[in-house]
């Protein structure tokens, strides 16, 4: 046990309030070897006996203070560690399918509190000394068989959102799903319908990014297909499930267009703008193909659907641009044919960042297809990519040597269309010939366009 956490036991038995518990993550990575969860802890004593801890090192932080909870900050030899602490309690739900408690009681009772958890790998308590409590009786087996178990028959039904947890832990710890807990999830992921988007989108992105939590790499396939299992795509994206049974050319496809998009975000790099635009990059296959009878143009369609799959899931404004652009660019230079001159341009359009994710979601879209193929295309992007940056060549207008206000000054031309034009032509001159690229030749050329008067 580290350092500051026998620190905090001791502030706590010295306060003589009934033994403390690290519930949840800690204890089970502890039995599992793993590092790497928040420190939840748990007591019968009510938040407010915390502001009685008699030590300076302590600041509290009320955080649904009725429900029992708190966030304690501890300073400790110039770091500053943080717990979120909740007193033992039960949840009661209503029959309403609301999936939150309608009232909570507090208790001293430690059998209780496990009751009201959601797995019994995580209704372990470990006390001050490191031994374990296990009141459900199943969860330190259900450590050694590393299974998810729901505590309770009821665990599921009384909060849906559970089915996405329970798919989370399983993704991330590489555990398999007790086949009653199993059957249960299946026959309740309609209660999905009833929690909040911004609880679905938290829980889907950590599913999508399991692989780095404790670095299971099966964890993001493994996950996404649980959902697939369990029909909860229906509840999260909908219109990934369109693709399910979609056959494709099988000269370039092994998988029907949901199992190619679901292997195709899991094969991509663990960078979260990059999975979501490879989990959806054909969204518009199914529409457009039913409507036209081919595939042309469902990178622009499959842009427009993913927008509105994730803006439904609240993902802030920047992600879902980000996102979108990948969508709408991801068949450029497909048969890598690309000609130079286009692949800068598509840098110059996207940006750096935003282009080396193209590259990445290429390989990703060729490694979930399943027939094997190369992606060349990416590897010849970030080549030209790597020579430009070696020239330095301005990828950016920012990192052109003249801007807006320069060219109006020294060609004495008012602010207007002209301007941007104008740049536009310096800037694809300063890709072409780097060298170029200073304050002095870039306004002698600017003047020699505008006499011109095109260009
Ligand atoms: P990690 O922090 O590693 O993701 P954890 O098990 O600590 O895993 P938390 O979300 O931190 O998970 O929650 C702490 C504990 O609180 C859980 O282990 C579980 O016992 C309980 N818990 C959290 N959310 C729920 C929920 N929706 N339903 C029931 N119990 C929950
Ligand atoms: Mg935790």
């Amino acid at each position: 046990m580290e350092a500051h956490i026998e620190r905090f036991f001791e502030i706590w038995s010295e306060a003589g309030l009934p033994p403390c518990y690290l519930v949840g993550g800690y204890p089970r990575n502890t039995l599992l070897g793993l590092a790497g969860t928040d420190l939840d802890l748990t007591s019968p004593a009510p938040p407010q006996a915390l502001c009685a801890l008699p030590a300076p090192e302590l600041v509290l932080e009320e955080r649904a203070f009725g429900l029992g909870t708190v966030v304690v900050k501890q300073r400790f030899r110039d770091a500053l560690y943080v717990y979120e602490y909740t007193a033992f309690r039960c949840d009661n739900y209503g029959r309403g399918g609301a999936h939150t408690p309608e009232t909570v009681r507090f208790t001293d009772d430690i059998r209780e509190d496990a009751l009201r958890r959601d797995f019994t790998v995580n209704a372990l308590y470990m006390d001050a000394d490191g031994g374990i409590t296990d009141p459900t009786g199943r969860g330190l087996q259900a450590v050694k068989d590393k299974t998810i178990e729901q505590v309770t028959p009821q665990t599921l039904t009384q909060d849906a959102l559970r089915i996405l947890r329970m798919v989370r832990f399983a993704a991330e710890l590489g555990f398999a799903v007790e086949p009653g807990t199993w059957e249960c999830a299946r026959a309740h992921v309609r209660g999905l319908a009833d929690i909040s988007k911004e609880r679905i989108r938290d829980e889907f992105v950590k599913i999508l990014m399991a692989d780095t939590k404790y670095g299971n790499k099966e964890g993001v396939l493994c996950g996404l297909h649980m959902l697939k299992e369990l029909g909860a795509f229906s509840y999260i994206v909908p219109a990934l499930t369109e693709g399910d049974g979609m056959g494709q050319n099988t000269q370039y496809h092994a998988y029907d267009v949901m199992e190619h998009s679901l292997r195709t975000c899991a094969c991509a790099p663990p960078d979260l703008v990059t999975r979501l635009a490879a989990l959806l990059h054909d969204l518009g296959k199914p529409p457009v193909f039913r409507e036209t009878g081919k595939m042309y143009g469902h990178d622009r369609a499959g842009a427009a659907l993913a927008g509105a799959a994730l803006r439904e899931l609240r993902f802030d404004r920047e992600t879902v641009d980000e996102v979108c652009a990948l969508v709408g660019a991801h068949m450029f230079d497909l048969d890598n044919r690309a000609k130079r001159k286009a692949v800068v341009r598509m840098i110059v359009k996207l940006g750096e960042g935003q282009f080396l994710r193209l590259a990445d979601v290429r390989e990703a879209d060729f490694c979930g297809s399943g027939m094997g193929a190369p992606a060349l295309s990416a590897g010849k992007w970030r080549e030209t990519l790597r020579e430009l940056r070696e020239k330095d060549a301005p990828l950016s207008l920012r990192q052109l040597a003249v801007n807006g206000d320069d060219v109006m000054r020294e060609l004495h031309i008012p602010p207007g269309k002209r301007v941007g034009e104008i740049l536009f032509a310096l800037h694809a001159y300063a890709l072409k010939k780097p060298s170029q690229n200073s304050y002095k030749n870039l306004i002698r050329y600017a003047k020699i366009i505008n006499t011109r008067g095109n260009e």
